[in-house]
């Protein structure tokens, strides 16, 4: 049996705004394995972000964030003060963001900035410090790593800056990668090359990785297993294929004929999901999904469904999949 590493029970992250509160987050759970390749996906505003800066504890004083438990590495986070945060964050737990400039500090070389937290979280002395900077920067793909470390975040190319942060990330060794958007601001030759390099160092440092994105090229790519979030639920999780080739819930298979699918580019019909996400300051009562579903029923007005299993570790929130409504299988035309 696979070794959790994260263990995500009943997340709740609200948002108290002038105009009311925003249910960013509402009761999801979800885990991460050791040594795991898990991609979250789904469209801007669904919550896979929010869902990943409520576990690190990165949010504005707006938030509220409930849970029945953030286990992380046997450590209930859920429980622990900010000063137990800070010391896992960048540490036990890596974070890359989709824009480099806005982690890089401008003012800083990017050695200083790669040295810090080796200094404060691995205790290294200054000289121990740039000597692992240079081999991470080096381990990155970053050429003449001593020079670079005296250069500045502008001095760098947008695809080096993210190699920079994808070091910065690494160089702690930690036990968890986050990698938000890590590709979205990149051209697409070097979004193929980070992609490339966070497989590589995957694979050197074993490091369970949690991919949030909302390209699903991206995911189909480097995951191994996948969480597709809606309306701040997850709609469905399954290892990768089954999400690709098997997909069990509309929003699943709207999201995927939204996509060119690789091999097929000539010919290939692509459908927008129409209309438009739900309002989470008021959220409906049933199915997140109901108002853009071309297979909704009365009940999906109603109540929300609950993740019903559909194969091997492959799951879905959809009244069409509950056990009981064994006859409207065949209904989802993928
Ligand atoms: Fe569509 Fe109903 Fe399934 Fe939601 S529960 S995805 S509305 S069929």
């Amino acid at each position: 049996m696979n070794e959790r590493l994260l263990d995500v029970r009943s997340l709740r992250t609200n948002f108290l705004t002038g105009g009311g509160i925003v249910n960013a987050v509402r009761g999801i759970n979800f885990h991460v394995d050791k040594g795991e390749f898990l991609g979250v996906a789904g469209e801007s505003g669904c919550g896979k972000s929010v869902t990943m800066l409520s576990i690190m504890r990165l949010l504005p004083d707006t938030a509220r964030v409930q849970s029945q438990g953030i286990l992380f590495d046997g450590v209930d986070l859920q429980t622990q003060k900010m000063k137990y945060m800070r010391s896992i964050q960048g540490n036990k737990i890596g974070m890359i963001f989709q824009d480099p400039m806005t982690c890089l500090n401008p003012l800083y070389t990017i050695g200083n900035q790669l040295m810090e937290p080796l200094q404060i979280h691995k205790k290294l002395s200054r000289k121990e410090a740039r000597k692992r900077a240079a081999e991470m920067l080096d381990l990155v793909g970053i050429s003449n790593p001593e020079r670079r470390l005296r250069q500045y975040p502008h001095e760098f190319s947008g695809g080096m800056r993210q190699r920079a942060m994808i070091a910065m990330a690494m160089s702690c060794d930690p036990k968890l990668l986050i990698a938000d958007e890590p590709t979205t601001a990149l051209d697409v030759t070097i979004q193929a090359q980070i992609l490339d390099l966070m497989k590589n160092l995957k694979q050197k440092f074993d490091t369970s990785t949690a991919l949030i994105t909302h390209d699903l090229g991206v995911i189909a790519s480097v995951c191994t297993r996948v969480i597709i979030m809606y309306g701040g639920l997850i709609m469905e999780q399954g290892y990768v294929e089954d999400i690709f080739y098997r997909p069990a819930h509309p929003y699943t298979i709207g999201l995927l004929k939204s996509v060119p699918s690789a091999g097929e580019r000539t010919q290939e019909q692509l459908t927008p999901i129409p209309g438009t996400p739900p309002d989470l300051m008021n959220p409906p009562p049933g199915c997140p999904f109901a108002a853009r579903c071309s297979v909704a029923m009365k009940i999906c007005a109603l109540a929300q469904p609950e993740l019903h299993e559909v194969g091997d570790n492959h799951a879905a929130a959809c009244w069409l999949n509950h056990p009981k409504a064994s006859h409207m299988k065949g209904r989802l035309e993928v």
